[in-house]
């Protein structure tokens, strides 16, 4: 469509075997979805129209009473602890984030107050509210989520879905059980984790919100699903503080028909070639020297798998930092998931990557080992 982008701009060409990391533009989108975000830029819409249709096409595909588009899910959670705190009332939304007069705290479990890029306390403090969190790193029993719950002046309490959380995991349908006992409602951030929208709001939540932009691979947009009255108070904030925070029009567009094509996906299908993939790789991998490979399921419970290297030392210089640094070094910049990298491992992620960017991994990879002098 556009293809020398790169070149134009003098930008890096990149393979992300990063998963749906932000820094790195998170997704592609098919030919499909950028056709339609492609015709929504060349027109006008009424824009509560296009909520309409995102609405109706996210309650069918979820099964939620309701859905709305937001610019993403940092937007999301602030509007939605927004909405727990003012509803729909006109006075209520021009106040924020003045909360005065509102319940302005938000129960959040330790181990959830993840940081995404930023801390996601700061998307409850952008509402006007005051994170409360309980228990600790290791750990966030029930009662503690009860006894904050029990404070004055709680607005919601705010769960975590992903594999950045710490601790314990948090059950979340006794969590959301034990809001609804005090009388509040309960969000679910689950933003990496689109393909289990109905098992998150099974969990009883009455807000749950995911990126459209990682594995949906939308323009940037964030999604809510979730009550009927919430939703529209969601909706509510844009005439508040989320004027700043509002899905565009060709994001909408491209939303519909993101969730067209997930509609029409064959999941078994789509499962069955991740796992060719991944085992594909794996054979290749393993017959590098120094490179064990082997699989792992995604610490999230997203239905695919990623590769795990774990690069065995040579003393001469072949290491797991010394592979994510040359990988990443190279044209294209290859990037990999280095957080266990201290530990000699590495973790990549195939789900979006061509059988060419694919196999140009591996041939960086052996030739990473043979210049750092691997040992056979
Ligand atoms: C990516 C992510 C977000 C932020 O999503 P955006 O749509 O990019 O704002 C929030 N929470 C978690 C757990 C995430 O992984």
């Amino acid at each position: 469509m556009y293809p020398s982008l790169h070149e134009r701009y003098g930008l890096s060409r990149v393979i992300n075997a990063a998963g749906t990391y932000t820094p790195l533009g998170v997704s592609r989108s098919s030919d499909a979805v950028a056709q339609a975000t492609v015709a929504a830029l060349g027109d006008f819409f009424v824009i509560d129209e296009l909520q309409e249709a995102a609405d109706r096409a996210l309650a069918r595909h979820s099964g939620a009473e309701a859905g709305a588009v937001t610019h993403c899910v940092a937007a999301a959670i602030t509007q939605a602890v927004a909405a727990a705190m003012a509803g729909s009332d006109p006075e209520r939304v021009a106040a924020l984030p003045d909360a005065t007069g509102m319940p302005d705290r938000v129960v959040i479990p330790a181990g959830h107050a993840v940081d995404y890029g930023h801390p996601i306390l700061t998307d409850i403090r952008l509402a006007g509210a005051t994170p409360v969190v309980a228990g600790t790193e290791r750990g966030c029993s029930l009662a503690e989520i009860d006894s904050a719950l029990a404070q004055r002046g709680i607005a919601c309490l705010l769960l975590v879905s992903s594999r950045l959380t710490r601790g314990q995991a948090v059950d979340l349908a006794e969590a959301v059980a034990a809001a609804h006992r005090h009388g509040v409602p309960a969000i679910v951030d689950g933003a990496a984790q689109d393909l289990r929208m109905r098992e998150l709001l099974a969990t009883g939540a009455d807000l749950v919100v995911f990126s459209a932009h990682k594995y949906l691979a939308s323009p940037t947009a964030g999604l809510i699903v979730g009550s009927r009255a919430l939703v529209q108070a969601c909706r509510a904030q844009e005439r508040g503080i989320a004027r700043a925070m509002k899905a565009t029009k060709e994001a909408i567009v491209g939303v519909l028909a993101a969730l067209e094509e997930r509609e029409r996906l064959d999941l078994p299908q789509w499962r069955a070639s991740q796992r060719v993939k991944v085992a594909n790789f794996i054979g290749q991998a393993s017959a590098i020297p120094g490179v064990r490979a082997t699989e792992v399921p995604d610490p999230a419970g997203m239905p695919f798998s990623r590769v795990c290297l774990e690069i065995v030392p040579s003393g001469r210089g072949w290491n797991a930092e010394a592979l994510v640094a040359g990988l990443a070094a190279g044209d294209p910049s290859i990037r990999t998931m280095d957080r266990a990298a201290g530990q000699g491992r590495l973790h990549l992620e195939l789900v979006p990557l061509s059988e060419d960017e694919l196999q140009a991994i591996l041939d960086r990879i052996a030739t990473l080992a043979r210049e750092l002098g691997a040992a056979g």
